[in-house]
């Protein structure tokens, strides 16, 4: 294990479980664009998925720390923890902004595995990055809202019970501020799909199932307002720092798989009579990404240590967000080369990984809005859009 690693129990054990499901699992299911249902089920089966709902609600109740090194564990093993991640940070909306009722209701069936809640609903195709610029509108009548928008890019619908959306509930020209009026809503998707809500999947990069969504006057119980209608935007901001921590993981575990893989050719692979690795233009750029993706994990471990005593994070969550998504692309780019053309066969592995680490710079936050962040909160200096 790396200096830096923690928790040797809970490692051991995801390392133990990870095991059953080898990089020739998450390979056949990459080409066969398919979702890992077993590795979630067994995932569920051993509480992983459940690690941030509290114990009273039949969670495993563990920290963020905790939390974030399962999806270390899992994409460090050589999988990818994109398709069951997003259960982890959407349920926290529910946790702190969902009334009693509603926790009672969906959490211990979240927790064990009846309901999921893998779709958190966003991003739409004009507004992208500028949130507070969607369109799509939730419309209150008696005991129910009326929803009609478009969503893209929506992840796990097909594979969900529950789906976290945002909505705007007062129209633009009637709020002082354009993140005001928006609200967030659990939607049922088993009760939407078919009646006003359709969904048309987007095949991308990866294999990470992503959808529009179509909404046409869709009925949501008013019950499922989570919150105080109008705080939406705060709710989901509320959610930020978590995500980030925990795709910062998923950042270092693809490091650490990708600096494990590099090294181990470069020590095995023979030309010139040689091992590569003894080259200095091999050896120092492994090196290098090592200490890079170290480094963006003692960020990643202050971020989350700070989260878990229930103090502010924002610089350091997006910091580590930023820093691990660079270190693990740097990775990838170093064992790439290193593999030579074999970095570019299917059946090594790195090609795959390349793809599916590339997306961090994109998704759930890019590179440049992290820059904005850190420009203007942490620096104050004029906000640039
Ligand atoms: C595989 C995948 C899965 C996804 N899953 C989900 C999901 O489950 N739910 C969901 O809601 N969304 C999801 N998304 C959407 C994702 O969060 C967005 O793609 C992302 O937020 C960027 O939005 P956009 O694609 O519209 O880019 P745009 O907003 O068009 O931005 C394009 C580029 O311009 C840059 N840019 C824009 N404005 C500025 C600025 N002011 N300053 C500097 N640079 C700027 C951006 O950083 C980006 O690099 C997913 C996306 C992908 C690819």
């Amino acid at each position: 294990m790396a200096p830096s690693e923690s928790h040797t129990g809970l490692r051991l054990a995801m390392r133990a479980l990870c095991q059953q499901f080898p990089e020739s699992y998450w390979r056949e299911l990459d080409q066969q664009r398919a979702y890992p249902e077993a590795f979630v089920h067994t995932l569920m089966e051993a509480g992983y998925l459940g690690a941030l709902i509290p114990r009273e609600y039949g969670g495993r109740g563990m920290s963020l720390v905790e939390a974030s090194i399962i999806l270390e564990e899992i994409n460090r093993s050589g999988g990818n923890a994109g398709p069951c991640h997003a259960q982890m940070y959407t349920m926290g909306t529910l946790l702190r902004h969902g009334s009693q009722a509603q926790k009672q209701a969906y959490l211990p069936k979240i927790a064990s595995g009846e309901l999921r809640l893998q779709a958190f609903g966003v991003t739409e195709p004009e507004a992208g990055t500028d949130t507070t610029s969607i369109t799509t509108t939730a419309v209150r009548q008696g005991n129910r809202y009326v929803v009609n928008g478009r969503k893209i890019y929506i992840s796990r619908v097909q594979h969900s019970d529950l789906m976290i959306l945002l909505a705007r509930t007062t129209p633009l020209d009637h709020v002082k501020k354009k993140s005001e009026g928006l609200s967030v809503f659990l939607v049922d998707l088993r009760a939407a799909l078919g009646h006003g809500l359709t969904m048309k999947p987007i095949r991308v990069m990866i294999n990470n199932e992503t959808n529009e969504l179509l909404f046409d006057r869709v009925e949501v119980p008013a019950e499922n307002l989570i919150g105080e209608e109008g705080h939406g935007f705060r709710y989901i901001l509320d959610g930020m720092n978590a995500e980030r921590i925990l795709i910062a993981a998923e950042c270092i575990g693809d490091g650490r798989w990708f600096v494990e893989r590099a090294t181990q050719r470069a020590r095995e692979r023979h030309v010139f009579g040689r091992p590569i690795g003894q080259n200095q233009g091999i050896q120092f750029p492994i090196a290098q990404a090592y200490i890079r993706v170290e480094a963006a994990d003692l960020m990643r471990l202050r971020a989350a240590e700070l989260f878990d005593r229930g103090e502010p994070c924002g610089p350091e969550a997006n910091m580590a967000k930023l820093l691990a998504a660079d270190a693990s692309w740097e990775a990838a780019n170093v064992a790439m080369q290193t593999y030579g053309g074999y970095g570019l066969a299917v059946d090594y592995d790195i090609e795959r990984k390349f793809r599916e680490t590339r997306l961090y710079q994109v998704a759930p936050i890019s590179t440049n809005l992290i820059l904005a962040y850190v420009g203007e909160h942490v620096l104050g200096l004029p906000r640039s859009y």
